[in-house]
């Protein structure tokens, strides 16, 4: 079983029944859903379909609702794009006015007050820059430094720049409602920097009543320096290398990538690697052999996920791209050697549940166990095991339905929704049983099953087993 989880963004190429259908049999494990891009109206029916599509084929799949953040958009074009040269002038300006080849809108009058001019602007991940070179009342005048493609509603970045705009904008609280209304499994905070940011969004999700796991996505400096606090105050990151990438030396951007994805594993929190993993296949079939080998050492790192951004929300092959991230995924794994290390993270075994998971993991090296079975109500077990990375395979029995997808994102797990057992024995009868029905064991075969006694009081994981297969 594929234990590197894959986010696939949704988007104009697969919010279709049939597309997200085919999505889940390549293998995808989370739907996201990019609050930038679309309207709620279209949102809400891509979200119908994810989760009309995920019971028609009972997989579990989790939705994930990615927010603005404090970005910059610019508006749209009259042709939709426009391409720009190096020595061009042009304007970006706070009036609403449909872009051409010389303006666009870019709608935050705050925005004048920061700048200054020789400062560079990027567009388009850094594809493009622009230099500042004059400021006037609603508008600023720029000179293409490096030219290309610009089109609608494209993101622009400002290194290093604070932007005097609030964590949660009016439209991110919209988003944030739409979020929770759905009670979707996954809220992807964009451009966070620190831990007020996160405050500020998690009192929102209080606000509307919500219980999302929050991934703080990591792309500005600011948000690079507080990595710490921000792991402490979320529930996983994101290693967004889009917007990172033109806040930092782009030669940077692997050391940053390695460091976030082991302060992750020791934390215990969820990692994403994201952004232009098989950004070839927007066009091409096939990715490059660079591509292959970039997802290949996210997952030779262990990262909990790999993400598909524009490959599958607008790119020509989306279900290919995550048939291949898919398939590169299973062949890397088969290299690494995931029971030799888990042992070092024993330092941070601090709480009950961290220690049972830890001796499940120890247990199932001890004895060669295939796999580790754990009855899990809200899934905490299973996120517990799965920070571990053990070479076994995690089955996460539970009778929740929110619960067997949001562990869709958990490393090594695959979530199996089953009925409440009533005794122990039910339960060890049928963690053989699920066992046997994966194929992850056969007759005679051992597994580790975790549970926790009384069965009747829920939430507290206290008991392992070593059992053997009957
Ligand atoms: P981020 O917000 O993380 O910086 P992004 O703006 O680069 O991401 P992605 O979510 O990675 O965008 O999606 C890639 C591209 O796919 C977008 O630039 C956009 O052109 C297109 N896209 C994504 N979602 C939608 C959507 N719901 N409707 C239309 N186009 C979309
Ligand atoms: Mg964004
Ligand atoms: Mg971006």
């Amino acid at each position: 079983m594929r234990k590197t989880k894959i986010v696939c963004t949704i988007g104009p190429s697969t919010n279709s029944f049939e597309k997200i259908v085919e999505l889940l049999r390549a293998g995808m494990n989370v739907a996201r859903l990019n609050m930038s891009h679309g309207d709620l109206t279209s949102h809400q029916e891509t979200l119908n379909l994810v989760k009309r599509a995920r019971e028609y084929m009972k997989l579990p799949c989790a939705i994930m609702v990615d927010t603005c953040g404090p970005e910059l958009r610019i508006g749209t074009f009259k042709d939709h794009r426009v391409e720009l040269k190096k020595g061009d002038k042009f304007i970006f300006t706070v009036e609403d006015v449909v872009g051409d080849s010389g303006v666009v809108s870019c709608p935050y009058p705050a925005l004048l007050k920061v700048l200054k001019v020789n400062q560079k602007i990027y567009a388009n991940n850094g594809l493009l820059e622009f230099v500042v070179k004059e400021i006037t009342k609603r508008e600023f005048i720029c000179r293409v430094s490096v030219g290309g493609v610009l089109s609608d509603h494209k993101s622009i970045s400002i290194p290093h720049i604070r932007l005097p705009l609030p964590y949660v904008s009016e439209k991110d609280d919209k988003n944030i409602e739409f979020a929770v209304r759905n009670d979707v499994e996954y809220i992807s905070a964009s451009f966070v920097s620190n831990k007020s940011d996160l405050d500020a969004l998690k009192r929102t999700i209080k606000k509307y009543g919500g219980r999302q796991e929050i991934i703080a996505k990591i792309e500005s400096l600011e948000g690079i320096n507080n990595l710490d606090t921000i792991i402490d105050a979320c529930d996983g990151i994101m290693v967004a290398r889009g917007d990172m990438g033109t806040e930092i030396a782009i030669e940077q951007i692997p050391a940053v990538q390695k460091n976030m994805i082991a302060h992750c594993i020791a934390h215990a929190k969820k990692v994403i690697v994201a952004t232009e993993m098989l950004e070839s296949m927007t066009t091409q079939r096939r990715p490059t052999r660079a591509e292959t080998t970039d997802v290949a050492q996210a997952i030779y790192d262990k990262s909990g996920a790999t993400m598909l951004s524009g490959e599958t929300a607008s790119g020509c092959y989306p279900i290919e791209s995550c048939d291949t991230m898919a398939k590169i995924a299973l062949a890397t794994e088969k290299m690494v050697s995931y029971d030799d290390e888990f042992l070092c993270n024993y330092t941070s075994v601090n709480k009950s549940l961290s220690a049972i998971a830890y001796s499940a993991c120890a247990s199932s090296r001890a004895v060669g166990a295939k796999a580790i079975l754990c009855f899990s109500d809200k899934g905490k077990t299973a996120d517990a095991i799965s920070r571990f990375r053990p070479k076994a395979d995690i089955v996460a029995v539970t009778h929740d339905s929110y619960t067997f997808n949001r562990l869709a994102l958990t490393w090594g797990v695959t979530p199996v929704l089953a009925n409440e057992q009533k005794t122990q024995e039910e339960m060890l009868a049928l963690a053989s049983t699920v066992a046997k029905n994966l194929k992850l064991a056969k007759t005679g075969d051992k597994i580790i099953v975790t549970l926790g006694l009384p069965i009747a009081l829920k939430g507290t994981t206290n008991a392992i087993h070593i059992l053997e297969v009957e």
